[in-house]
């Protein structure tokens, strides 16, 4: 016997290994050991062993030879299996089958083999007629062992890729058929014993005509193939796309279960089943599941068979008058029940089961922890720390930022939309869904909503002059462009249902009207769109509302928020998106723009305005347009933090890049020359003069205020009137003034001094005490001299908030604009592992912010520090947002529940780790039994000691790479778009 351990045994009552150990055993072995050998189980599980992962390892690194001395564990394991089921293996006359399964660590549906009724030949087959006294059952077992077993270990384990309808499976599967047809049956169980026998001989014919080889007779070697078939499955070509999509290292590998056979087709006392221990689709608690009687399990999960309700709480009108297996057998039905209750006690979650009746004995064949949806799983997760049945902190580490955001958009009654034909297939840019009329312009899209219509906005592509159309619209739909394309950036933002890329699609502007392989679409027709799905539907299915009134979903940021460290604002510019941020749970604006005033509906008069303060050469000039500016910024103000009554709004001076705001169509400037009273000669001059080489690094921020003091004094009285106007009627204004872009503590100092005069200025105007109305004064931190000398603005400033698009930008020396032109090239090249626009860049900007952070809190203990550059709504970012000490993160108003879930389950780490001390020594165990097989390899074979000493030391590497694949992975679907978005880019 070697000293590793390659097989854990269970069964009987026992078991070597536990539910702790699936990095090992798989998911499967190791919850099937759970099952068997726990003292709170023990429940009934088909004796088998499990053959671990790391041998799976040594079968690819060794070309698939295994160690001397593992045919003895196997052989060993196959007699504890006799011993408990009281069958011999291979044995004429009392013969055991067994199950050959896979099972990784982490599930993988259907990518991997399974092969079933391993140990049949012609002599067991007659052994099992004579104890059954069932030859179409035998026969019915040994044809499907053929078919499986040709197709999983002779074909595909061999790498033999025949062409398309000629795999073994696919031809035997043609031979069965013409044995119906020959018969004149319709279903496989209407053919007898005899059909099948004959069957037998026609498959084996034709397996050795295909493949070359005769199936094997001898059992030993069907057990053989089958472990070296389901290793081998583990790269699979279905394996390793899967593993590449789910971001699955190949070195995990497979483990394989042999397990003795239990039969659910043996008659009509027997029966297969899969169940859940809640509902996987609503969350509700009721046991919930689909069994067929006289079937192997095989025959629920393929579908060849429409399976029955388990109990009768799960019928459906399409359902209600199959027999339920809790009518049917209702002492079984007990039994699993129980047993259904007691694994979900045990394993403190939803779990998904399989399981076998044999003549009126239950066997359970499989459970884990059970696949659900974004709404089913906030159910859950809030019903189960209702039920005490988990803690808060072990809740919220169960949802997925994904399945959170299911829960925050409109999305297709799901009933309906499996039964409609799909129309479209494109990118899933926006999530949710959306039904609205079909318009082709950006301004139909204004102009049909304005008409009380909802509409479905078509373009060929989309740009930036869309956004108000796309604002209006339900939905979006572009032929061209991808997951990064601008309609794709705009809808994430907003929470907008989108598909990009619809590459069938055919827009017709001349017609009005678009195509699909040649069904037409008119304007004005009817279109349903799945945003997380990518497919269209033609006319208006029904949307069910999955918002922020769904009482799961208040009850989980009620849980997340009770986690949680980190304070989560959003940055708002409008009372809509204020309010929306509020229903999502935001805890005060972090970041209000006055930009975006000049922008969208009713804008025209600010716009005026603003451009003709900026072309201004004198202050009188530029103060007149000020004080025409002032009541609109006043009510802009006033109107925002009316709806964040009681909660704090941080409102940023103007950062406006000059250049952009000057007109370029002439008859706008004509416009702005008449209104100045000055020459269009004189116009042309003065805006040559605000050209710049350099924008982002030129005559904005707190610049302006430095070189016109009126515009920090005029926005500093719009926000402390407004504010003052509140408080005077009741409100609970609180007002908070942020200075963007500053350098050097002195300009801080420069434009404090403004501001103080006007807030006197507004206490005496409104006789109010400074108690009523707090001054709040703080910068943004988004260049590094800011960070470097972050002491010395402590001792000026009431906050920090970190504008990490700028800091990111000025830390690189990355223009945002034009990172789009080499950042895939570092993608790719792993230059970068990630764009660090979306997600903070730890090892470089992080220590800046961390260096601010320490500065500016050795000075004043208690600031207030927070984030408002897009990487506040990141989850990733978040999460360093929270290791790093911050006050609060600030993110757009539908990332602001991601945010908090982000937070709390960096708490919930951080809980975990303080509470378990327990956990590096069972996590020690397995390097353990890891150091031990080195032992061994080097007493026993030097040539062997480095391949065995190699593989952990190179596994650390390779994993770190893989880890770090993913967030690459994100960036480069995300990357910069090329074209700049410049209306409303944050800055
Ligand atoms: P998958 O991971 O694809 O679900 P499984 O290993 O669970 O593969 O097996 C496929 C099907 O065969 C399942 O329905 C399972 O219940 C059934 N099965 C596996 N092993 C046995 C066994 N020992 N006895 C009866 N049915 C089995
Ligand atoms: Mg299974
Ligand atoms: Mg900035």
């Amino acid at each position: 016997m070697s000293a590793a351990k390659n097989v854990y045994l269970f069964g009987g009552g026992k078991a070597d290994g536990d539910e702790k150990m699936k990095n090992l055993l798989g998911g499967k072995g190791a919850n099937l050991a759970e099952m068997a050998g726990h003292s709170d189980l023990r429940l009934p599980v088909p004796a088998g062993f499990t053959i671990t992962t790391e041998m799976c390892n040594h079968f690819f690194q060794n070309k698939g030879k295994f160690p001397p001395g593992f045919d003895k564990e196997v052989a060993a394991g196959l007699k504890h299996i006799e011993k408990i089921m009281n069958h011999k293996f291979g044995d004429p006359d009392n013969p055991l089958l067994v199950s050959v399964r896979s099972g990784a660590r982490k599930s993988m549906p259907g990518m991997m083999e399974t092969v079933l009724n391993v140990g049949l030949n012609e002599k067991t087959a007659q052994g099992i007629i004579k104890s059954t006294n069932n030859p179409r059952f035998v026969y019915d077992a040994y044809r499907r062992l053929i078919q499986m077993y040709s197709d999983v270990v002779m074909e595909k384990a061999e790498g033999i890729d025949p062409a398309e309808g000629q795999g073994i499976r696919q031809q035997l599967e043609r031979e069965l058929d013409k044995m119906k047809r020959a018969r004149g049956v319709k279903q496989d169980t209407d053919l007898t014993a005899d059909d099948l026998k004959q069957l037998i001989k026609i498959y084996k014919a034709k397996v050795r005509e295909v493949l070359g080889k005769d199936f094997p007779e001898d059992p030993m070697e069907q057990v053989w193939g089958g472990i070296r078939a389901v290793f081998q499955s583990w790269n699979g070509k279905r394996a390793i796309s899967y593993r590449r999509i789910e971001g699955i290292p190949d070195e995990w590998g497979t483990a394989v279960t042999v397990q003795s056979m239990v039969f659910g087709n043996m008659g009509d006392d027997s029966g297969t089943g899969v169940a859940f221990t809640r509902n996987p689709a609503t969350g509700e608690n009721v046991f919930y599941g689909e069994w067929l009687p006289n079937a192997q399990g095989e025959d629920v999960v393929a579908g060849i068979r429409t399976p029955y309700p388990i109990n009768e709480a799960g019928k459906t009108e399409h359902t209600a008058a199959l027999p339920s297996l809790e009518k049917q057998f209702s002492k079984i039905y007990s039994e699993l029940h129980a047993i259904e209750l007691r694994l979900e006690k045990h394993y403190h979650d939803m779990l998904d089961l399989e399981f076998t009746i044999e003549k009126g004995k239950l066997w359970m064949l499989q459970c884990r922890v059970g696949k659900r949806n974004g709404p089913a799983a906030v159910r859950m997760a809030v019903d189960m720390v209702r039920e005490k049945l988990t803690t808060p902190e072990e809740a919220v580490t169960r949802i997925t930022p994904a399945q959170l955001d299911e829960l925050l958009h409109p999305i297709i009654d799901p009933a309906k939309e499996k039964i409609t034909a799909t129309f479209l297939k494109g990118l899933p840019a926006g999530p949710g869904g959306a039904v609205g009329q079909v318009v082709l312009t950006a301004n139909d899209a204004v102009e049909w909503t304005k008409q009380g219509k909802k509409v479905i906005l078509v373009r060929e592509e989309t740009n930036p002059e869309d956004v108000e159309g796309m604002r209006a619209a339900q939905g979006i739909l572009t032929a061209r462009g991808g997951m990064t394309s601008h309609a794709a950036l705009v809808a994430r933002g907003w929470g907008k249902c989108c598909i990009v890329g619809a590459g069938d699609m055919h827009v017709d502007m001349a017609t009005r009207q678009i195509s699909v392989k040649g069904t037409v679409v008119k304007e004005g027709d009817w279109l349903t769109l799945n945003g997380s799905k990518g497919t269209v539907y033609q006319g208006a299915l029904p949307l069910i509302k999955a918002s922020g009134e769904n009482p799961d979903f208040v009850a989980f940021m009620g849980t997340c928020d009770k986690v949680k460290k980190l304070g989560v604002r959003t940055n708002a510019d409008t009372p809509q998106d204020a309010k929306k941020a509020r229903e999502f749970g935001a805890e005060g604006i972090g970041l209000f723009r006055f930009e975006h005033m000049f922008y969208g509906e009713g804008a025209d008069r600010p716009l005026f305005l603003l451009r003709r303060m900026i072309v201004s050469k004198t202050e009188s000039e530029r103060r007149k347009a000020l004080e025409e500016l002032f009541p609109y910024m006043k009510d802009d103000v006033k109107k925002t933090m009316e709806v964040m009554d009681g909660l704090p709004v941080t409102f940023r001076f103007l950062d406006p890049l000059l250049h952009e705001f000057v007109p370029t169509r002439q008859d706008e400037r004509q416009r702005l020359a008449t209104d100045l009273g000055i020459t269009s000669e004189e116009f042309s001059k003065r805006a040559d003069n605000l050209h710049e080489s350099n924008p982002m690094m030129g005559h904005r921020g707190v610049r302006l205020g430095i070189s016109y003091p009126e515009m920090t004094e005029v926005q500093s009285q719009a926000i402390l009137e407004a504010a003052a106007e509140l408080i005077q009627a009741g409100k609970n204004a609180k007002p908070e003034i942020m200075i963007p872009v500053t350098s050097t503590v002195v300009e801080i100092e420069d434009q404090k001094k403004l501001i103080e005069k006007v807030y006197e200025k507004v206490l005496t105007k409104f006789a109010m005490p400074k108690s009523k109305l707090a001054l709040v004064v703080g910068t943004m931190i988004e260049i590094p001299r800011a960070c470097v000398t972050a002491d010395k603005f402590a001792a000026q400033c009431d906050f920090f908030s970190f504008g990490t698009n700028d800091l990111t930008q000025m830390g690189f020396g990355f223009s945002r604009d034009d990172i789009g032109g080499f950042l895939p090239k570092y993608l790719e090249k792993k230059i970068l592992p990630a764009d660090p626009f979306q997600t903070i860049d730890q090892e470089g900007i992080g220590e800046l912010i961390k260096m601010g952070i320490a500065k500016g809190r050795a000075v004043k203990p208690n600031l207030k520090i927070g984030i408002c550059g897009e990487h506040g709504g990141d989850p990733e970012s978040v999460k360093f947002c929270h290791k790093a000490g911050m006050s609060y993160v600030s993110c757009s108003p539908y990332r602001v529940p991601l945010a908090k879930l982000a937070a709390a389950q960096e708490a919930a780490a951080d809980l975990l780790k303080a509470k378990a001390p327990a956990k590096p020594a069972a996590r020690a165990a397995r390097p353990a039994v890891k150091k031990a097989a080195v032992k061994a390899a080097v007493k026993k074979a030097p040539a062997k000691k480095t391949a065995a000493k190699k593989a952990p030391t190179k596994k650390a590497p390779a994993k770190k790479a893989v880890a770090r694949k993913a967030p690459a992975k994100k960036a480069a679907a995300k990357k910069a778009p090329k074209k700049p978005a410049a209306k409303g880019k944050k800055r």
